[in-house]
């Protein structure tokens, strides 16, 4: 039994002739399955579909064709019971300014019908630590704070399934750290998760599965262990004393090679293939003197980005 499952999942957005808009096909025969208990991602870079799927799941979204059951309930046969196994932190924050944490947390369960005396107001205000915050107003919340009254909103009805979408786009290190505490305490308390991110070390570092998404296509559902194994790539940026524009692609037929200017290249390497000192040494060979070396991560876009171009 899954949190979620979906089959042959067709999104088409249709054209738009005020925006000029055309057709876009969102999401191809996308498939997915999403074990309970999980903390399971949904990575790829901006466009994939992400947020169509996940607004497929909450139906704000309709879908054009395919199948989807979220906690055993069929969207569109047992819309209510599938609606209820969910809550939904969006992409964007929405809230109102005139609301107290406290109260935005009241409103959202009366809209869930949650009773008053089911409430877990105060519990998950101090779960996501907002509780000395509990009577402020909304516009008063820092940003970090608002996404995380965003969490405990999404949770007033109890959900066994917890969704964000793109939780940490563009928010800072330190909350970036505590959003992650917030929901690695939230599954070991028995929630699953699933999140959409565009960062690969978002995923490697919170996910136990992970499932590439690109133009509306999975590429990939996995383990994270097994994922990393295959796509992690590192960069090099290495900075010549040589000011013509260096020619060394011939050198580098094994990598991802390109020229960043006069005197700069960049050389994206998987680890398992080939190390750094290696590459410095296939440039020295060639009498070419470096005068900086810079190591960079790459994100997941850059990864997919020197996959389709070495092929
Ligand atoms: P992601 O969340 O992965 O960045 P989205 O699901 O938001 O991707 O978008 C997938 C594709 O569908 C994009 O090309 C986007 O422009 C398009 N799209 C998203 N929402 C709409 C919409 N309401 N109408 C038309 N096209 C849309
Ligand atoms: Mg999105």
């Amino acid at each position: 039994m899954y949190a979620i499952e979906a089959k042959n999942l067709n999104k088409i957005y249709a054209a738009n002739k005020k925006t000029r808009s055309p057709e876009k096909h969102a999401l191809k025969d996308f498939d997915i399955q999403i074990p309970r208990g999980s903390i399971y991602g949904l990575l790829g870079p901006n466009g994939a579909g992400k947020s169509t799927f996940i607004n497929i799941l909450a139906s704000l979204v309709m879908k054009t064709s395919g199948e989807v059951k979220i906690w055993e309930s069929d969207i569109d046969s047992a819309t209510r019971q599938a609606r209820a196994s969910i809550g939904i932190v969006p992409q964007e924050i929405n809230l109102d300014p005139f609301f107290t944490p406290a109260q935005a947390l009241d409103m959202q369960a009366g809209l869930y019908g949650v009773p008053k005396d089911k409430r877990r107001t105060e519990e998950l205000l101090e779960l996501v630590g907002l509780s000395d915050k509990a009577n402020a107003y909304a516009r008063s919340l820092s940003g970090g704070m608002k996404r995380r009254l965003m969490i405990a909103k999404a949770l007033v009805h109890t959900p066994p399934i917890l969704i964000l979408d793109e939780p940490t786009a563009g928010v800072d290190v330190e909350l970036r750290q505590m959003l992650w505490q917030n929901v690695r305490a939230l599954n070991k308390a028995g929630t699953t998760i699933l999140l959409t991110t565009h960062y690969l070390e978002e995923a490697e570092e919170l996910c136990d599965h992970i499932a590439i998404i690109n133009h509306g296509k999975k590429i990939k559902d996995t383990t994270k262990d097994r994922l990393i194994g295959q796509i992690e790539s590192k960069e090099l940026l290495i900075t010549l004393a040589e000011t013509t524009a260096p020619r060394m692609a011939d050198l580098f037929k094994d990598c991802f090679f390109s020229n960043e200017g006069k005197n700069k290249v960049l050389i994206r390497y998987n680890p398992a293939d080939i190390n750094a000192g290696d590459i410095i040494e296939r440039i020295r060979k060639k009498k070419n003197t470096i005068i900086d070396i810079s190591t960079q991560e790459p994100d997941l876009e850059d990864v997919f980005l020197s996959l389709t171009r070495s092929k």
